[in-house]
């Protein structure tokens, strides 16, 4: 009988209760969510859509482990996946990828706001200024870089670099922000001084060398231009400090310019993917991390405001980034399957009015028609 306790016991103590063990736990990270904010029904005024690069699920988690367990991208209620392939590969790149957003056609890898006839196709930017909207862009790489290009330029190939500069003056985008001065001030194609030329047309024009961004007196009745670096800026590991602040002025910003008929913005964190061209997974954190500490300033912008659509969402994966066993809070065990894009499918989160039907699984050129709808247009 005492024998028969004693068994009973150890089982008791060795076997029955697992959870009563002491050990030290290696996973430390915060246990619980944030609280999403409510679905909002109704028409959007404005619309911030926020393009992470190559930013796939797997970033996203990268991302979330190293920042312990918490992003401002759990903040979002609704949450979709597109399907990113281009007209002429399964693979995307970001100028198809940007334009199946802009204007809501398929086309090929390396289009800028045309369609697979190299015919120009009219963008919601482009479509929000018709109306009378402000509009605005800020990006991490050159303003003229695929992404930020397809919403405002129409070339055959991305690498027009100076042609898609000489196609921002042929609109009235209220405020543009990002890298790639000498391509306006520069030229190797011709002998126009674009810098000059957006003064002339009544644009506030400044850049990285002349003044601080954050020093600037905005004024609301003159579009707004800053260049922050001559060519690709910093990664933010080495230096670049500007998308929080700039995603904060731009949206006071064209707030104050829409003079209440709203506006568009597309904001891009544009080295997400370069990290993943270079598999090198702090790369990847550092930019993502940045780029979701805009997110939660968009978002509160939002919160306040309630009549602003916010849309999360990325091109494509970049680099097949996979986190593997072994890895911890403080090391990543990570792989890298490729160099380029993949085919995986990426996530769309959405805030805001408008925001319900960018849950399920759509292509990416549907997120232009929902943008559209939302804003009723
Ligand atoms: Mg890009
Ligand atoms: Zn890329």
């Amino acid at each position: 009988m005492r024998k028969i306790f004693v068994i009973f016991s150890l089982l008791f103590i060795f076997g029955c209760h697992p959870k009563n063990e002491k050990s030290t736990p290696i996973v430390k990270l915060a246990a619980t969510s944030a609280t999403p904010n409510p679905v909002r029904h109704g028409k959007a005024k404005n619309v911030i859509l926020m393009i992470g690069d190559g930013m796939g699920v797997s970033q996203i988690t990268a991302g979330m482990i190293k920042n312990n367990n918490r992003l401002n991208l759990e903040r979002f209620p609704i949450v979709g996946l597109h399907k990113s392939h281009s007209s002429d590969n399964l693979i995307t790149d970001s100028a198809a990828g940007a334009t199946a957003f802009s204007a809501g056609v398929k086309t090929y890898n390396g289009a800028i706001g045309v369609d697979p006839r190299k015919k120009p196709v009219k963008t919601i930017l482009e479509e929000c200024e018709e109306k009378g909207m402000a509009t605005g862009m800020v990006s991490t790489s050159t303003i003229v870089h695929a992404t930020p290009a397809s919403f405002i330029a129409h070339q055959p190939s991305r690498k027009m670099y100076e042609e898609i500069a000489a196609d921002f003056l042929k609109t009235e985008i209220d405020l543009f922000i990002g890298g790639g001065k000498k391509y306006f001030d520069r030229r190797e194609t011709d002998e126009r001084d674009l810098y000059k030329e957006l003064e002339d047309k009544g644009y506030y024009v400044s850049d990285y060398f002349k003044e601080n961004m954050s020093a600037i007196k905005f004024d609301p009745n003159k579009n707004f231009a800053y260049f922050t670096a001559d060519d690709d800026p910093l990664p933010v590991a080495s230096g670049r400090d500007y998308l929080y602040g700039a995603t904060r002025v731009s949206t006071g910003f064209l707030n104050a310019r829409s003079k209440g008929k709203g506006y568009f913005l597309m904001i891009e964190g544009a080295q997400i993917d370069w990290g993943g061209h270079a598999n090198d997974a702090n790369y990847i954190i550092s930019e993502m991390l940045d780029f979701d500490k805009s997110v939660g300033a968009v978002l509160d912008w939002a919160e306040k405001d309630g009549e602003t659509l916010v849309i999360v969402t990325a091109d494509h994966e970049t680099g097949g980034f996979s986190i593997n066993l072994g890895t911890t809070q403080d090391t990543m065990v990570t792989e890298f399957t490729t160099d380029y894009h993949t085919a995986e499918m990426i996530p769309v989160f959405a805030y805001g009015p408008g925001s319900e039907n960018f849950s399920g699984i759509y292509e990416n050129t549907a997120i232009y028609g929902k943008i559209k709808k939302a804003l009723g247009l």
